[in-house]
C-alpha cells in the first residue's frame, strides 16, 4: 500500500537529532516557556522575515488569537465582517465565529483553488474589517491588486498559513505578506510537530504583545491579568522538534515540488484535471497535490484497489456544515464543484520513485 503520508518515515529521517533533543529536554526538567521556545520563535521569525514569531498551542488558536487581539485593541468588534474563501478548511471560519466576527464567503478560482480576488470587492461593506487569505494546498494567494483593495478599504490582511510554510511571493515568504499570519504545525503539515503546535507571525509590536498576553491567561506580568485570556502555549518538546525540522523545511518543500513536476508532466488522462504549476514555482509548496475528476469516488476506489491511498480535502464545504446552519441556504457553485470533484494524491519527501511511477501509471490507465 502506498500511504497518503508516511509521518513515521518522514520523522525518522531526523531520528538521531530529534531523539537526542527529546532526551535533553526531558532531562532538563523545564517543559514550558523556556529556551527551546525562545530559539524556535527566533528561528521562525528569521526564516519568515517577520519581526516577531510566537508559539501557540495549535493553528486554530493562532488564528483565533490574532482576531481576538484585534478586538482587544479596538480595531475590530463582534458583528464585524471578515472576507474568507468559501472552500477553506473549517478552522479559518471557526477562528472568526469564535470571536463573534461574521465570515463572508467568497468563491475560489477553479484553476488555483484559491480565493478569487476579483470577487472580493463586491462583498465589502461598512462592517468589513479584514480579508483572511488562505494559501490553500500550499499555493500562495497574493497580488498587488489584493494589496490595493485592502488599502483602499482599510482592511487588515490576515494569512492562514497552515498549509504554505516556505512558499514565496516576490521573494517575500508567506506569513510575511499581510498584517499577521497563523501557522499550524499539526503532524501532517509540511512542518509537522509530534502533536499539536502552532505559531503567529507579525511585524506589529502592539499586536504581538497583545497576542502574547492573550495566550498566557491575558497576563503580561505574572499574576497581573489585563485581558480575559486563554492558555495557548507551545511546549518545549514541540518547540525543540520544530526547531530541528525547520532547518530542513526547504528540502522537504523542494522534494514535494519535484514530485508535483513529475505528476504534472507525466499524468495524462482526459478524465483527470491536474493542478496548475504557478509561473514562479516558489509560490507553491504542494502541501497537497489535488486532482479533479467527475466520478471522484469511483477514482478513489479504483486507486485503493491498486494500493494507492488518497484523501479528499475536503468532502463538505463549510457553508453546508451543520455547525453553520445560518449559511446552509447560501450557494457557491464553484466551491461546491471543487468539494464534489477533488482528490489528493500521496506527496511527500519520502515517496519513492517506484511509488511515483505506480501512481502515474494507475492514473494513466484509469
Ligand atoms: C490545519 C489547518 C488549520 C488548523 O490547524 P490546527 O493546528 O489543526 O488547529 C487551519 N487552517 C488551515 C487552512 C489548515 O489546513
Amino acid at each position: 500500500m502506498i500511504s497518503f503520508l508516511d509521518l513515521k518515515k518522514i520523522n525518522l529521517k531526523y531520528q538521531e537529532e530529534i531523539e537526542n533533543k527529546l532526551l535533553e529536554v526531558f532531562r532538563s526538567g523545564w517543559y514550558l516557556l523556556g529556551n527551546e521556545l525562545k530559539n524556535f520563535e527566533a528561528d521562525l521569525s528569521d526564516y519568515i522575515g517577520s519581526k516577531y514569531a510566537l508559539g501557540v498551542a495549535n493553528g486554530l488558536d493562532a488564528l483565533r488569537l490574532i482576531f481576538r487581539a484585534y478586538i482587544e485593541l479596538g480595531i475590530m468588534k463582534p458583528g464585524d465582517e471578515v472576507i474568507v474563501p468559501a472552500n477553506t478548511y473549517i478552522a479559518s471560519i471557526l477562528a472568526l465565529s469564535d470571536n463573534g466576527l461574521l465570515p463572508v464567503l467568497v468563491e475560489p478560482e477553479i484553476n488555483t483553488y484559491n480565493i478569487d480576488i476579483s470577487k472580493i470587492e463586491e462583498k465589502i461593506t461598512s462592517k468589513t474589517k479584514a480579508i483572511l487569505i488562505v494559501h490553500l494546498q500550499g499555493r500562495i494567494i497574493f497580488s498587488e491588486k489584493l494589496k490595493r483593495i485592502a488599502e483602499k478599504h482599510q482592511l487588515k490582511i490576515v494569512e492562514d498559513n497552515a498549509q504554505a510554510i516556505g512558499a514565496e511571493w516576490n521573494n517575500i515568504k508567506s506569513g510575511n505578506l499581510g498584517d499577521a499570519a497563523g501557522f499550524s504545525f499539526y503532524p501532517g503539515k509540511n512542518l509537522g510537530a509530534l502533536g499539536d503546535a502552532g505559531a503567529v507571525t507579525t511585524s506589529n509590536k502592539e499586536l504581538f504583545e497583545t497576542i502574547r498576553a492573550l495566550g498566557n491567561y491575558g497576563s503580561n506580568q505574572k499574576y497581573v491579568n489585563i485581558y480575559k485570556g486563554l492558555n495557548s502555549r507551545l511546549d518545549e518538546i514541540q518547540a525543540a522538534v520544530l526547531d530541528i525540522k525547520l532547518k530542513y523545511i526547504h528540502e522537504e518543500n523542494d522534494a514535494r515540488r519535484e514530485i508535483a513536476k513529475r505528476f504534472i508532466k507525466e499524468i495524462s488522462n482526459p478524465k483527470i484535471i491536474l493542478p496548475e504549476n504557478p509561473s514562479n514555482e516558489k509560490e507553491h509548496v504542494w502541501h497537497v497535490f489535488v486532482i479533479r475528476t467527475e466520478n471522484r469516488d469511483d477514482l478513489q476506489t479504483y486507486l485503493a484497489e491498486k494500493g494507492i491511498h488518497t484523501i479528499i480535502h475536503y468532502p463538505i464545504p463549510p457553508h453546508h456544515q451543520e455547525a453553520y446552519k445560518e449559511m446552509n441556504m447560501l450557494s457557491f457553485p464553484i466551491s461546491e464543484k471543487i468539494h464534489r470533484e477533488v482528490l489528493s494524491l500521496p506527496i511527500s519527501s519520502v515517496l519513492r520513485d517506484e511509488e511515483i511511477d505506480t501512481i502515474i501509471k494507475a492514473l494513466n490507465e484509469y
